[in-house]
């Protein structure tokens, strides 16, 4: 018990004892004060040594009223006089020196006439209970605080701090406060701050202290001195500009995790009450619950991104009860693989049960062997509820701790995307594999080094292709290995391929037999991420075979073109429009022009429009069954009268058959033409000869009628008698035989002429008739019978109609030969017939006598130039022959065999117009 506290039981118990006792003053203890007082409350005398301590009142009144020595609250408080006061036990407050005022209890007695107030100071007293509410309010606050961090939502963690630092800061009236938090990455870090309206600003929330902080004493307080001071902290007065500050640190497990900062705070001035021990208590009571609070949100976090992740992976933790025989599997995974399932724990078995069964007995082994610390990392195939193909799971577990404490945890990794990609990447590898070593060419890989490419791989190919293999190319360089001739070309591949990136040449390698090898070699050139050079992959396909294939084409086609530009004979190419591709130096000599002027000119240029379409007929008819056709045709080249070319076309076809091209080879023909033509001439003038006889007869006969006329008029004359229409009937008479003469005449010009160069379309009857006109008189005049069948009509054949009357006179001379030659008549006189007949393609002239015929053993021979039975002089020999000649020209057949009287000719020629015929 504290002097006031004893002197206030004393004062309880003892009062009435003293009561009245006015003779001597009490005893006055050491903190006590006696003040006599008059009536009025004045003060009369003071004793006791506390009445030094006591200010003197500025009053001028004498004595002074007790009032004004007390201070102004308390002056207030007190009314009445000393009367009113007895019996109470009075608290006043004197005013002291220099500021430090008096608390002192006591109470009023009689004494004598006025009072005696006896006092006992009780600073102490009131200094311990006002500690002592200090001591509760900042427990109260303390567990406040940390009930209400512990309690909060942690979405209102920082607000709830922010809340509990203004209390604080308000209840110790502390300007500007702070909590500082040690950041395991960031260091040191304001996390929330109260600062008083009137205070400055000294911290931001979330402001980085960096290592401010750090290496401080964190068991106690630190009460830094303001700026003037000498401080042992001189990169802390900063934190707190040049104010005074109060630093409390907070501590737990792992160190000084805390300081509550106190800016411009003298805490042992204005918080006297509180010690060390209040404020760390303070301290502790927010950042202990705050860190508590911050690492369950850490940990909350971190829980909700394991489970993110894991959702994400298709992961997940499992835990394996050995002692049970039972499996955890977290959360997630235990949904997704048994979604009816109850995912607390399942039987070892039945997890069990949905791993493949080719997996299943490993794990189970596995797991036996992690219970003896063996760890586990096993790739397992489950079933996946709904989906028919198993998952792949990458499993790991360990075993942690010993005896009684161990616990197997591991996790899943669903792992089926990538071992699909793997197996994906096997089939591919498989297949790349497969084709590499089943590819006809070789396939290689060069690694670059410092510039230079060397072989790293060749497929299986090289061996059966070469005989060498990789290992032995380190022995010879890969560039000893190609032919000297080709190491320029195969080291300019190399550079370019590193220039460009890509390259493709051919050139030769040496096999193990001494012989070479073309190669068609393609690379491309494979670079890192920065574009250095890596490796060259590249293929190389032997093309030897195909290569001198081409030499061998090359050559061949030189010596065609040699052969081709050589020849005499005209050799050229041209289009289905006639349009000329290529022609040889004899064709472009007969046309007058050069062989490179050749293509592009149209060969019909030096046709007539006839012959043009003639030949374009011609080539139409060419198919892939008779790509040939052979032909003489007739141009008009330049500086010349005519040419006949012997033409062989062969139409080039596409697959479709369509016609594309035409090659053709040409032998000008005009000489042997001309010389045909000349010959015909002279066998017709041979015929003309031969026919001296007949055309006298023939023209005898009207001049021997024409005199026989002239006679019998002139005789009718000299008799006087001589009527006029007698005269006419002569006259008509002998101009009709003038006629007759004139027509013989000049029907042997137009015969003696030469014939046209170009066939024309004509009637055959024509000729026949031409023919009976010229000889028909004279034979008849001979005996000999003509039977002349009935002639077709309207038909036209392509020739010269008076090279075919040539003919039928040639036959028809020799059939009167023959007659005269054989002699024997007895029965039928000679005759000889003509007959004709049509069918749909050609027509047919039939010349037969019953002169005895040919001798069998000389019909072959009948046609052959100078052939001839009759005597010299007589016979030429040229007649059949020439005849032969003109009859095929005109694209026709002459020939012979023995009818039952005597020979028969047939002059066989096709029809110009086939459709046309009319009989
Ligand atoms: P040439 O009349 O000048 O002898 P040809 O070529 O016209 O020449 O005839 C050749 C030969 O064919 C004749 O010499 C003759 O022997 C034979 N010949 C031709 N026509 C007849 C015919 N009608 N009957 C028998 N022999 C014939």
């Amino acid at each position: 018990m504290n002097p006031g506290e004893k002197l206030f039981a004393r004062f309880i118990g003892r009062q009435p004892a003293n009561a009245g006792d006015s003779s001597t003053p009490p005893n006055i203890p050491a903190n006590g004060l006696l003040v006599f007082l008059d009536p009025q409350g004045r003060v009369l005398e003071m004793l006791g040594p506390l009445r030094h301590a006591l200010a003197r009142p500025h009053c001028a009144t004498t004595p002074v009223p007790l009032l004004e020595y007390l201070t102004a609250s308390h002056s207030l408080a007190l009314e009445g006089m000393p009367a009113d006061w007895e019996g109470q036990l009075l608290d006043m407050e004197f005013r002291g020196l220099d500021e430090n005022n008096l608390h002192l209890r006591g109470w009023v007695q009689p004494w004598n006439a006025g009072w005696l107030l006896q006092l006992v100071d009780i600073g102490d007293l009131l200094q311990e209970r006002r500690q002592l509410r200090s001591h509760e309010q900042c427990q109260q606050l303390a567990a406040r605080m940390s009930q209400q961090l512990r309690l909060c939502s942690l979405a209102r963690l920082s607000d709830v701090l922010h809340e509990q630092l203004q209390e604080l800061a308000q209840h110790w009236r502390i300007p500007s406060l702070a909590l500082a938090l040690l950041d395991e990455h960031q260091g040191w870090k304001i996390s929330s701050q109260y600062c008083a309206h009137d205070a400055p600003r000294l911290w931001q929330p979330e402001q980085s202290l960096g290592t401010l902080l750090d290496n401080l004493d964190g068991d106690a307080p630190l009460q830094l001195a303001s700026a003037q001071g000498i401080s042992p902290y001189p990169r802390l007065q900063n934190l707190f500009g040049s104010h005074e500050a109060f630093l409390v640190p907070y501590r737990d497990d792992n160190g000084t995790a805390a300081w509550l900062l106190c800016g411009n705070y003298p805490a042992h001035q204005r918080a006297p009450d509180l010690d060390d021990t209040h404020w760390l208590q303070l301290a502790a009571a927010l950042a202990g619950p705050l860190l508590g609070r911050l690492r369950e949100q850490q940990h909350h976090r971190h829980l909700e991104r394991l489970e993110a992740l894991q959702g994400l992976l298709g992961t997940g933790w499992w835990e394996f009860f050995a002692q049970s025989g039972e499996i955890q599997l977290a959360p997630q995974l235990a949904l997704s693989l048994y979604p009816n399932g109850d995912h607390a724990r399942l039987p070892l078995e039945r997890w069990l049960e949905s791993i493949h069964p080719a997996d299943r007995q490993e794990l189970s082994s596995r797991l036996r062997a992690l219970q003896y610390g063996k760890p586990l990392l096993l790739c397992v195939r489950l079933h996946r509820p709904g989906s028919p193909q198993p998952a792949w799971y990458r499993l790991q577990g360990q075993a942690i701790g010993l005896g009684e404490q161990q616990r197997l945890v591991g996790f899943m990794l669903d792992i089926s995307d990538i071992k699909n990609q793997e197996r994906q990447a096997d089939a591919a590898h498989a297949r790349l594999d497969n084709l590499i070593a089943s590819s006809p060419a070789v396939i290689y890989v060069q690694r670059y080094q410092e510039g230079a490419l060397l072989p790293s791989f060749f497929s299986h190919s090289l061996q059966p292709l070469l005989g060498w293999t990789l290992a032995d190319c380190e022995r010879t360089p890969l560039a000893e290995r190609v032919h000297p001739d080709d190491r320029e070309l195969y080291f300019a591949r190399n550079r370019q391929l590193l220039r460009e990136g890509t390259v493709r040449s051919r050139y030769r390698l040496a096999d193990t037999q001494g012989g070479y090898h073309w190669v068609l070699d393609e690379a491309r050139l494979l670079r890192d991420d920065l574009g250095l050079p890596v490796e060259a992959v590249g293929l190389w396909l032997d093309v030897t075979d195909a290569t001198l294939a081409a030499e061998q084409i090359r050559q061949s086609e030189e010596r065609y073109r040699i052969l081709v530009e050589d020849s005499p004979a005209m050799i050229c190419r041209y289009l289905p429009d006639l349009t000329l591709t290529f022609g040889n130096r004899p064709l472009a000599t007969y046309l007058e022009q050069l062989p490179e002027q050749l293509p592009g000119i149209n060969l019909g240029t030096w046709m007539s429009h006839e012959q043009r379409e003639a030949f374009v007929q011609r080539i139409g008819q060419l198919s892939v069954e008779f790509p040939v056709s052979t032909a003489e045709i007739n141009l008009q080249l330049p500086g010349r009268e005519h040419a006949w070319w012997v033409w062989s076309d062969r139409g080039v076809f596409d697959e479709q058959g369509q016609l594309q091209e035409i090659q053709a080879v040409g032998r000008d023909n005009t000489e042997v033409r001309r010389s045909q033509q000349q010959l015909t001439q002279s066998a017709k003038m041979a015929t003309l000869g031969e026919m001296a006889t007949g055309l006298a007869h023939e023209i005898n006969q009207p001049l021997n009628v024409m005199r026989m006329a002239v006679i019998n008029v002139l005789k009718r004359l000299n008799n006087g008698d001589a009527p006029i229409d007698y005269l006419q009937d002569k006259l008509k008479r002998i101009e009709a035989q003038v006629q007759r003469a004139a027509r013989v005449v000049d029907h042997m010009r137009v015969f003696g002429r030469r014939s046209e160069v170009e066939q024309l379309p004509f009637d055959p009857i024509q000729a026949v008739e031409g023919t009976l006109a010229l000889l028909g008189e004279s034979l008849r005049g001979k005996g000999v019978e003509l039977r002349v069948g009935p002639m077709p009509l309207q038909v036209r054949v392509r020739g010269h109609a008076d090279q075919l009357e040539q003919v039928l006179i040639n036959l028809l001379v020799n059939a009167r030969d023959a007659l005269s030659s054989h002699g024997e008549y007895q029965d039928t006189p000679p005759w000889i017939s003509i007959q004709a007949e049509c069918d749909a393609s050609c027509m047919r002239l039939w010349v037969e006598d019953n002169g005895g015929g040919i001798d069998s053993r000389l019909l072959e021979r009948v046609f052959e130039p100078f052939f001839t039975t009759k005597p010299v002089g007589i016979g030429t020999g040229l007649g059949l022959s020439v005849s032969h000649g003109i009859i095929e020209n005109m694209g026709g057949r002459l020939s012979v065999d023995n009818g039952e009287h005597g020979a028969r000719f047939c002059i066989e020629l096709p029809l110009d117009n086939p459709d046309q015929i009319t009989r």
